[in-house]
């Protein structure tokens, strides 16, 4: 079935200013930022957290939104700056109306095109009762928060072959030397868009795996043009991945992970990733802090319960194990 965007083109100017003036903040010296993807079965829902914004890429399925409002209340957030949602599809904006319900959110941004899908109709009817606008991406915008740099990249098309879909919005996200690419669900059509977009450098340390994980005709190109430190599938437990796709991963020397498996928790600066992975209910990241100073060839982990250092890891000795206990795994992007 094919969709047609909607005309946007007039209020183009308005957005830029109000994003300019509106939402986007500027401010600098970040010293670590947070990412979780929740496991939300076959679904997504991203919580970056920097040093003062939190922005939720996409908002799970409408009975999965618990698990992100108790997160968010655990992490004493109570303000959204951002709610990106990629597209339209239950797995994606299913929780939007309750978050939207639960705590403030300041911008929406959605991509430019209609839906009739009974969860997008209750996140517009929410909206409408709140009396809030979600802002169209139809040109890539561009965000800085605390120091992460946010790319939005909207759909070149105004049809596709597939349903929602390609209409996904891409999000490259980039902090210091680290990068992460979510991208939504694009299949063929969009995938094809992004390896033939010479501008949009495609090279990226984290992948949010697009369309949960399903082949396309040049999902292996893509992979390698990404080429991840990490690939996260988000994507039930049991779900069997593509031979093809676990293959080209495992040549690229990726580590693979399901949220399936448990929520991933991830602590970040610009070296360094230190993540917690498992059913665990407790976010265990919680109780450290990673500090990094450009000057010094040491990064330390404090421990926010007793402000001690716990633990404490050479720069310069970039080998992928500096002996964290478990629950905590440690990654060393050189
Ligand atoms: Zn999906």
């Amino acid at each position: 079935m094919k969709k047609r965007r909607t005309g946007f083109g007039s209020l183009l100017l308005a957005c830029v200013l109000f994003l300019l003036n509106g939402c986007g903040k500027q401010t600098s010296d970040s010293t670590e930022i947070r990412v979780t993807f929740f496991d939300v079965g076959k679904g997504d829902a991203i919580l970056i957290e920097t040093e003062r914004h939190s922005v939720l890429i996409d908002s799970g399925y409408d009975d999965t939104s618990e698990i992100i409002l108790d997160y968010l209340a655990e992490r004493k957030i109570q303000r959204l700056d951002y709610m990106i949602l990629t597209h339209f599809d239950k797995d994606h904006v299913g929780g939007a109306d309750r978050i939207l319900e639960a705590m403030d959110v300041a911008c929406v941004f959605q991509p430019d095109y209609k839906s009739d899908s009974k969860q997008y109709l209750e996140f517009l009817e929410t909206m409408k009762d709140k009396d809030m606008r979600a802002h169209l991406v139809v040109i890539t915008e561009r965000l800085n928060l605390d120091g992460v740099d946010f790319l939005i990249y909207p759909p070149q098309q105004s049809e596709y072959e597939t349903e929602d879909n390609d209409f996904s919005l891409v999000i490259s996200m980039t902090y210091g030397n680290r990068s992460f690419l979510f991208a939504g669900d694009c299949e063929e059509e969009r995938l094809e868009e992004l390896l033939s977009q010479a501008e949009f450098g495609l090279s990226h340390d984290v992948l949010k795996v697009p369309h949960h994980g399903r082949k396309e005709k040049n999902t292996l190109d893509f992979l390698y043009a990404v080429s991840p430190k990490i690939a996260v599938f988000t994507c039930p437990e049991n779900m069997k991945l593509e031979e093809d796709i676990y293959v080209t991963l495992e040549n690229l020397g990726t580590k693979i992970y399901l949220t399936g498996k448990g929520t991933i928790n991830l602590s970040m600066t610009t070296n360094l990733i230190l993540f917690t992975y498992g059913k665990s209910s407790e976010p265990l990241l919680n109780r450290l802090r990673i500090k990094e100073n450009a000057s010094d060839r040491i990064i330390s982990c404090h421990c926010l319960d007793c402000s001690r250092k716990k633990y404490q890891i050479d720069k310069y000795l970039q080998n992928e194990n500096h002996n964290f206990p478990s629950p905590f795994q440690s990654i060393f992007l050189s």
